[in-house]
């Protein structure tokens, strides 16, 4: 088969002909319809993450058809529509048997771990496919396995409450799940923080009130907004330190500030100010569960959650158009997201 896979560190990724993968008895056999191409893929591109062995095949968003099952396979069947979460893992350790697996003590990641969805097929075990409504495209199926199953776990752990107030931090890929699941969980007023005009105006078209942090100090705007409360949950995407700072410094009395964006340097809070008199809570999220996939293809379903203005571009299977759109990635965010249709 074809795939795009990642040969040397730094490099740009080739088109090579592989052998198809082989199924074990509880696998299932994907012909890939989508795969979207995450920033993640770039750092691993340029070592700056790295992957388990080269050449690899990255990819790690991936929606398709079930094409073959294992012998013991019972809940997909041959023929049917399927997103794929991206993380394997063993079902046993503690951290499975507690119900929080992405802390599995063997997981191992597609597209990073193992070959991703650069390609035209890939085998995983069947617990990992995600049935796929048919109304639910194979893009937007592949875009809910990252950034909007990212901030849907993201506003689990900030434990956000029907009638509660939020703010997002950077209103890209990520923000604008947020907003829109914020919203659908019942948040009462969302407030979106960028400094791009672009990407605000599509914030306010989600039904969020659009802060722009480069002509107004989005802290002081928060609070003016919230009545001088403040925002009962904070969820920070962009992965800098002074957003980080500015989240924690516009929650309210048992606010709760959920960092989602990887800086690579630490951030200050005044313990005193801005936790202990208030109660507030900064929280870690990482990643997200299998079991909440399912709810995330229900709610795109529903219209509750609308992909269609995120995804912006599709490219074939073509070496030189993923390499092509990665360099963009690298260059300008995630304002442009791209899905490869094999
Ligand atoms: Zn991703
Ligand atoms: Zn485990």
């Amino acid at each position: 088969m074809k795939a795009v896979q990642l040969v040397e560190i730094g490099q740009p990724l080739q088109a090579r002909e592989v052998p198809a993968p082989s199924i074990g008895t509880r696998d299932v056999l994907v012909r890939i319809r989508a795969a979207g191409i995450c920033h993640s893929d770039v750092h691993y591109r340029n070592g700056t993450s790295p992957v388990a062995g080269l050449p690899h095949t990255l990819g790690h968003e991936i929606a398709g058809v079930v094409e073959e099952i294992g012998p013991e396979v019972a809940n997909v069947t041959i023929g049917k529509r399927v997103c794929l979460h991206y993380l394997v893992t063993c079902g046993e350790c503690h951290y499975c048997r507690t119900g929080n697996e992405q802390f599995c003590v063997e997981g191992k990641m597609l597209g990073k771990h193992l070959d991703g969805g650069y390609a035209e097929f890939i085998s995983v075990p069947a617990r990992n496919a995600v049935p796929l409504a048919d109304e639910v495209s194979f893009e937007h199926g592949a875009a809910l396995m990252c950034s909007s199953s990212t901030s849907f776990h993201a506003l689990r752990k900030g434990r956000l409450e029907p009638g509660e107030t939020v703010a997002v931090f950077g209103a890209g890929g990520l923000g604008m799940s947020a907003i829109q699941l914020a919203r659908a969980f019942g948040a009462l007023q969302v407030l979106a923080v960028d400094i791009h005009p672009s990407r605000l105006e599509l914030a306010e078209r989600y039904g969020a009130v659009p802060v722009n942090a480069s002509l107004e100090d989005p802290v002081t705007e928060i609070r003016r907004l919230t009545g001088g409360r403040g925002v009962d949950v904070a969820v920070e995407v962009i992965g800098l330190k002074k957003t980080m700072e500015q989240a924690v410094q516009s929650l309210a009395v048992l606010g709760r500030a959920v960092m989602v964006g990887i800086a690579d340097e630490p951030f200050a809070i005044d313990s005193y100010g801005e936790l202990l008199c208030k109660e507030a809570e900064v929280v870690g999220s990482s990643d997200h569960l299998l079991w909440e996939l399912p709810l995330l293809v229900e709610l795109v379903r529903q219209g509750k959650l609308d992909l269609s203005q995120v995804i912006t571009r599709t490219v074939p299977l073509d070496a030189g158009a993923i390499n092509r759109a990665m360099d963009s990635l690298q260059k300008f965010g995630d304002g442009v997201r791209t899905v490869i249709t094999p």
